[in-house]
């Protein structure tokens, strides 16, 4: 595996690779490293001749300076880990040459960024939507493959690719849970012991809103309310927010369809903690084809790119 810090010089190798004819596949990640980042690396792998992973924590989407202080950090864990998944190219750059002296660019996805964590973390997703951008410009990857943990995230980076028409095609993965359900995060390392027995009841209260949604239960208030019961009963979560929404506008529905996502945001102690449950994958997990070919290719947005 090459380490590379330079942006010239991840430029120059992805240029190439692809003039070698040879699709470039991208992760980019803060580090941290956990079953849910090698998932979307073993995706890569399985798309692309090449893969290259980031690891930049990005200081401009943090809303708050103790989130970013505190972000976790092993550099030599995640490099055995990217070792040991036959990653090619780790690239590593720093702050200073992402952020050039005067830097005033800023890249907004306004209406996919309104609501939900943007609502609760200003200046979040322009951060995400830049610093995406920014290196999709260093590793000018054929293909970038992101988390549907984070399903705003998603959304955004999918209408920004179309919108600036970067020719990388956008491969979602689905979330990685940890046994009893919690959605696996760099974050959750920060659970005191006692909040990190109860968080799984976040993932439970989703799925059983799927169950009745899968049972006909259409209401939004309904279906929330399930939820809310479930998060109530666990006086450690905080929760900031609970939305029902349609899976591309991230706007909120009265009544819930195939299309809709359930997402939520809650505290527990200092950290942070986001799940959704998107209701077509619960359906699709129902049939028991969880990985509907037709789900993985939503938005019809990669098929092109990864055949060249
Ligand atoms: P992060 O390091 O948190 O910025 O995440 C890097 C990428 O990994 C993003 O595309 C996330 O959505 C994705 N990711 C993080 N946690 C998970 C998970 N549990 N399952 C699937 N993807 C994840």
């Amino acid at each position: 595996m090459k380490v590379v810090t330079s942006i010239a010089k991840m430029q120059e190798l992805s240029r190439q690779t692809r003039g070698a004819g040879l699709c470039v596949g991208f992760v980019p990640t803060m580090g941290f490293l956990h079953e849910g980042h090698l998932e979307l690396v073993r995706k890569a792998k399985a798309l692309a001749d090449v893969v290259v992973v980031s690891i930049f924590v990005n200081p401009t989407q943090f809303d708050r300076r103790d989130d970013f202080d505190t972000y976790p950090r092993d550099e030599k864990t995640d490099r055995a880990l990217l070792e040991r998944e036959g990653v090619d190219i780790l690239f590593e750059p720093s702050a200073e040459e992402v952020y050039p002296e005067g830097a005033d660019t800023c890249v907004n996805v306004p209406r996919l960024t309104h609501n939900l964590c943007g609502a609760h973390r200003p200046g979040h997703f322009d951060g995400v939507a830049t610093v995406v951008s920014a290196l999709f410009n260093m590793v000018r990857p054929d293909l970038a493959v992101f988390g549907e943990k984070d399903y705003q995230q998603l959304q955004l980076v999918r209408r920004m690719t179309r919108d600036l028409h970067f020719p990388v095609a956008i491969v979602p993965g689905p979330t990685v849970r940890e046994a009893d359900g919690l959605a696996m995060s760099s974050r959750n390392a920060r659970l005191e012991p006692g909040h990190r027995e109860q968080a799984p009841i976040i993932n439970a209260a989703l799925r059983a809103a799927a169950a009745a949604f899968l049972e006909g239960e259409t209401g939004a208030a309904r279906l929330l309310g399930i939820v809310r019961e479930k998060l109530d009963s666990c006086k450690a979560i905080k929760l900031e927010y609970l939305e029902l929404i349609d899976g591309e506008s991230l706007e909120p529905v009265e009544v819930a369809d195939q299309d809709s996502v359930i997402a939520v945001a809650a505290f527990m102690g200092a950290v942070r903690l986001i799940d959704n449950i998107i209701f077509a994958r619960a359906t699709a997990e129902r049939r028991g084809n969880g990985r509907l070919d037709e789900l993985e290719r939503q938005g019809g947005d990669h098929d092109a790119t990864i055949s060249n």
